[in-house]
């Protein structure tokens, strides 16, 4: 069978992370998070006193840091996922703090990061069978995927949906101050310069606001079957 590279892009907490790992189980292919890749960097600099309280950054001393940020996939029978590893340290909980994903636009606004982390994707991928997501894949890091998606679901489905999540495991923050999160995360991802999310043009959209990951599989599975036979 013909092995392809899935691209996933959109919003913040539209449900593709779920919706890509369904797809990487269905197929046998590897799930790339580029989003945890973006975190795992913020969480370097903010470790590494490279990004203060007001959110500004020793973005020079990042820079020359980028070769020493090994970031890693590694499977975990535990979750039936892959693990982020930040230099051989298991970062799957500490990347997901409200405190990082406050930070993390910045971060993913600098285009030497972006650069690297692209790099990195793309050596990734080279073999293909890989379901790739994140905000600029199908337009920077592999605008040759064979299957484009740009996901999109109602702000107020992805903020509670981000809620539920958070508050299943046991993190306790407001509704308000995740809305909030979201349309910042939304505007920067939109605004800014390099690798901007935006839909690539042979993107196939979805809307999943109302639809369950079992909908979501068949519409994407039908594609997928057409592609790798
Ligand atoms: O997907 P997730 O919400 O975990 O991504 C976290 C952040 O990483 C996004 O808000 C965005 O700023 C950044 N990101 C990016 N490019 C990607 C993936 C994520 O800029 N390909």
């Amino acid at each position: 069978m013909r092995k392809i590279i899935i691209a996933i892009d959109g919003y913040s907490s539209s449900g593709k992370s779920s919706f890509a790992k369904s797809i990487a189980k269905k197929y046998g292919y590897i799930f790339i998070d580029t989003g945890a890749m973006y975190r795992a960097v913020t969480f370097y600099a903010m470790q590494n006193g490279l990004i203060d309280s007001t959110g500004a950054v020793d973005t020079a001393e990042l820079i020359k840091s980028l070769p020493q940020i090994k970031i890693t996939f590694r499977y975990n029978p535990d979750i039936e996922a892959s693990s982020i590893y930040l230099n051989g340290q298991k970062i799957d909980e500490q990347i997901r703090e409200v405190t990082v994903s406050d930070n993390v636009y910045i971060i993913s606004g600098i285009p030497e990061v972006r650069e690297h982390l692209v790099a990195l994707q793309r050596e990734m991928g080279k073999e293909k069978g890989v379901v790739v997501d994140g905000r600029d894949i199908g337009t920077v890091v592999f605008p040759d995927a064979e299957l484009k998606i740009f996901m999109t679901a109602d702000p107020e489905i992805r903020a509670m949906r981000r809620y539920m999540e958070l508050s299943q495991a046991g993190k306790k923050v407001s509704l308000e101050e995740i809305t909030q999160n979201i349309l910042k995360r939304d505007n920067a991802d939109i605004t800014r310069t390099v690798g901007p999310l935006k839909k690539a043009e042979d993107a196939l959209s979805l809307d999943n606001s109302n639809l369950s990951v079992e909908q979501q599989m068949m519409w994407v599975s039908e594609k997928i079957d057409k592609l790798i036979k």
